[in-house]
Parts: C-alpha cells; structure tokens; sequence
C-alpha cells in the first residue's frame, strides 16, 4: 500500500473528479435545491446505510412535514418515528430528534459552523459534520462515507476492512489529501457520486473512470480485492412469540418499546415476556405466521399468533392494560406512531 500522494497528483485527481462531476455529477436531488444546513444533514443522516432512490420519498416527506428545524425540534417523536418508519436504524431518528431540539435550544436553530461543535452534537459524527460543512457552507471538509472509502481503498489498494482502525485512519489520510482547498461543496458531492455511480461495489467502470490511470486497484486487476470485507460471523437466532391481539372492530393492541435498544421507542406487538396478566384473557384458538428479520447482530424468527378476541376476551385483557405502555392501532385508521418496518408491513397486509 502506498500512500503517499504529492501534491500536484492530489490535485490532478481531485481536478478529474470535479470535471467528471461537471458532466455527471448528480445536481438534481431534493436537498440540492434551495440548499441549507438543515436539509444536508437531513440528507447525509438519511443516506447513513441507506440508497439515494430509497431516502427521497422520506426526505421530501419530512421537509413537507417539518420544513425548519424549529419544526422538527417540536414534532412529538412519535411522530418523527412514524415518518421514519420503514428507513431502518431507528437510533437515527431519535438522534435526530435530539439533535434538532438541542440545535434549537443552543444555537438559535443555526448549526455551527465548527466541525468539533458539530461532531459534539447528536448523531453528529465526522463525515457527517465535514458534509455539512462542505456542502452548506463551501469549505473544505474531508468526508468519507461508505462510496469514498471503497473507491480510495481502489485508488491505493489499502489493504483490510474499513471497520479496523488502521484501515480507516489510511482512508482518512486519503480523504482528506484529495480534499480541494476550493470547490468543496462541488468536490464533496462528486466523490459521493463517483463512488456510487461509477466505482461501483459489484461492476466498477473503470472504462468510464476519470482517474483511472491513476488507480492502483485498476493496474493490477484486483478492483474486487478492494476494500476487504467485513470478516464473516453467524448471527445468532433469537426466538421470539409476538402476538397480534386483534378485537372485533379490527383494533389491535400495540406495545411501547424500551427508549433504546432494538426498535427502541417505536410501537411493537406485544411478546410472550412482555404480556404477563395480558396472557390469561387470551384465546386458546390463534391463527399463526412466521416473521424473520435481519437486524445487524442477530436474526430474530418469530411466531406471530393472530387471535381475534371476543367481547369477554376483550373486556378481561382491557383490566391489564397500561395506558402508558400500550395503546390500540387500527390499519385501516392508522395513528401517526413509529412502527417497526416489519410489523407494519404484517399489520397493513
Ligand atoms: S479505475 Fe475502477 S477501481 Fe479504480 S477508482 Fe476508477 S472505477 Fe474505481
């Protein structure tokens, strides 16, 4: 691995990124337009693990929803996870809403202009606050989001998984040689797109590559080698029993989640441990469904028992409700309140 860059090659390349960015780059997206700080972080917090096609609808539902920060700041979270759901990593949102409410109380709704104040906030981390930098204010910021590392870990062949630490501190010594001193906002959004539209994970074309002559990956051939991969574990399976505990009048009975943790603070079906008293008002008779889920640690296969409950049912499992735990969701009149994505997917079928 070699990485040293001299100057006059950082700017060559950074220069080549700029021309291909002129012509290719993408200027069009929702938060491109009529630009602020407010809508760039909303933006990169979105984009953390998640595709552009996919964030658009949910970012432009958001503005729509909370067009200033002032606006988010005030939302009840609730409605901020309702808004989220389906975009995954919840603790995202809840930063989110955080971040907004301490923005707002602290700095008058403006985001400071200072890196290290804005790594300082929540959910805020470094390439996140660089991107707000660069983006909003035109000044020179290194990021280095998933795109950026895998075409550097190319451009150098930087051996190891991003996820060590000696491999992303070479990535960020990387990132942060390439960084023009002008053109930032320019800069950070075309390396974003050369990533994603050219140095692609699966098929890069390095055909159409503008800086491919000077890439290392490139000349020996190995462009899949780079960047290694994440070292392969099992996740283990956790079992689970969720219930959906439907009423007459096609009502079913939703439990508050733990703040954090999986799913923290969003609105789930109540499960075998957490039903203690609810249990006994149940039918013998349910219907049943399997759920599995992906979640980054674990895998978790559930049953889903369907029982639909008669009035008797209903009246004895109401004597056990807590009103500040639980609540009734009807699908078909849907309250404004965060769903995990794949219960409400199950509850919507
Ligand atoms: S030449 Fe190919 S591997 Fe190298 S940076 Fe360009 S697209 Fe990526």
């Amino acid at each position: 691995m070699d990485l040293s860059v001299k100057p006059h090659t950082a700017e060559l390349i950074s220069t080549a990124i700029l021309d291909w960015y002129d012509e290719n780059g993408r200027k069009s997206l929702p938060w491109q337009q009529e630009r602020t700080a407010y809508k760039v972080w909303l933006s990169e917090v979105m984009l953390q693990q998640t595709q552009v096609a996919t964030v658009i609808p949910y970012f432009e539902a958001f503005i729509d929803r909370f067009p200033t920060i002032e606006a988010l700041a005030k939302a009840h979270i609730d409605e901020v996870l309702h808004l989220w759901t389906g975009l995954g990593y919840y603790a995202r949102a809840r930063n989110l809403h955080k971040c907004a409410q301490t923005i707002t109380e602290n700095y008058q709704g403006k985001f400071p202009e200072d890196q290290a104040a804005l790594e300082a906030l929540p959910g805020i981390g470094r390439s996140t606050a660089a991107a707000i930098i660069a983006q909003t204010f035109d000044k020179p910021a290194a990021i280095l989001d998933g795109n950026v590392k895998r075409l550097l870990a190319r451009l150098h062949c930087v051996p190891g998984w991003p996820g060590q630490s000696q491999t992303l501190k070479a990535l960020w010594q990387l990132a942060e040689h390439y960084t023009p001193p002008t053109r930032c906002q320019a800069y950070t959004q075309a390396v974003m797109d050369m990533g994603a539209m050219v140095c692609t994970r699966r098929n890069p074309k390095c055909d159409l590559c503008p800086i491919e002559k000077w890439c290392a990956a490139r000349s020996t051939a190995s462009q899949h080698d780079f960047p290694n991969s994440k070292p392969k574990k099992t996740n283990p399976v956790r079992q689970s029993i969720l219930f959906v505990l439907q009423t007459p009048d096609g009502n079913c009975l939703l439990l508050q989640r733990p703040p954090t943790g999986i799913w923290g603070g969003l609105w789930s079906l109540p499960d075998a441990s957490e039903t203690e008293g609810l249990l006994d008002a149940l039918p013998h008779k349910y219907d049943a469904e399997k759920l599995e889920h992906k979640f980054s640690h674990f895998t978790l296969e559930a049953e889903i028992r369907i029982c639909h409950l008669n009035k008797d049912q209903l009246r004895k499992l109401e004597q056990n409700i807590r009103e500040e735990r639980h609540r009734w969701y009807n699908p078909q009149q849907p309250d404004s309140i965060g769903l995990p994505g794949p219960i409400h997917k199950l509850l919507h079928r």
